[in-house]
C-alpha cells in the first residue's frame, strides 16, 4: 500500500549531534506546550506511541496543529475544527511531511496523546509513553522523510529510555482510534538502516 522508501532517505545527517537537555531533543524545533503534566514516580517510559494528525484533516503544511497543542487555534479558522473546540491536548513531537520535527513538551514529561488506552495490560499509556505525530491522515501513505525523521528520533529516544515498543494509536486505543492507519508501513519502518535493535513494533 505504501511506496518504498528510498535508500538513504533514513540516514541521520553525517557530522549533526543531536543531544537532549532535560528531555529537549535539539533536532526539533521547541513549540513549548502547556498541556502537560508529571510523570508518576518510578514510571519508565517504555513505549512510543505514534499517531497521524492534520488540521483541516488532509491539508498539509498550515500551523493549526502546533496552534492546537499549545492553546492557540482559532476554533472559527475552519468549519471542522468546531469539532474539538476547546480540546487540550498535545505530542511531544510532530513530524512535519517534509521532515522537520518540532517538540512540544519534554519526553520527561507525561504529554497528552494516549487517552483511554491500554498496552499489555497497563493502562493510561501517556504515563510511560512518547507521543510522536506525524502530520498526515491515516489511511493516507507517509513521506520518506518522516520515515527518516522518525528513524533518527526513534534512535535518539532509546538511546536515552529504556523503550520496548512502538505502537500505534490504533493499537493501545483499538476501535476507537485508528491513525496512523493502514497507510503507515511499519515493516518499512524497521526495515531502515539504524532502526533501534530489540524494539517490538505491531505484527
Ligand atoms: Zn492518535
Amino acid at each position: 500500500m505504501s511506496e518504498p522508501i528510498p535508500r538513504g532517505a533514513a540516514a541521520p545527517a553525517a557530522g549533526r549531534r543531536r543531544r537532549w537537555r532535560q528531555g529537549w531533543w535539539s533536532g526539533a524545533a521547541r513549540r513549548a506546550s502547556p498541556n502537560f503534566g508529571p510523570r508518576p514516580a518510578g514510571v519508565a517510559v517504555e513505549l512510543v506511541v505514534l499517531h497521524s494528525i492534520s488540521l483541516p484533516p488532509g491539508v498539509y503544511g498550515g500551523d493549526a496543529v502546533q496552534r492546537l497543542f499549545t492553546n492557540r487555534l482559532d476554533w472559527t479558522a475552519h468549519p471542522s475544527f468546531e469539532a474539538i473546540r476547546g480540546l487540550q491536548v498535545s505530542a511531544h513531537f510532530l513530524l512535519r511531511r517534509d521532515g522537520r520535527a518540532l517538540q512540544f513538551v519534554s519526553t520527561d514529561q507525561r504529554a497528552w496523546h494516549a487517552g483511554a488506552s491500554q498496552w499489555r495490560g497497563r493502562d493510561n499509556c501517556n504515563d510511560f509513553s512518547i507521543g510522536i505525530e506525524l502530520e498526515g491522515l491515516e489511511g493516507q501513505t507517509f513521506e520518506p522523510a518522516q520515515y527518516g525523521a522518525l528513524n533518527e528520533l526513534l534512535q535518539a529516544l532509546s538511546r536515552r529510555y529504556p523503550l520496548q515498543a512502538v505502537a500505534g494509536h490504533e493499537h493501545v486505543a483499538p476501535g476507537r482510534k485508528h491513525d496512523p492507519g493502514p497507510g503507515f508501513d511499519w515493516q518499512a519502518l524497521a526495515a531502515l538502516p539504524g532502526f533501534p535493535q530489540g524494539i517490538a513494533l505491531p505484527a
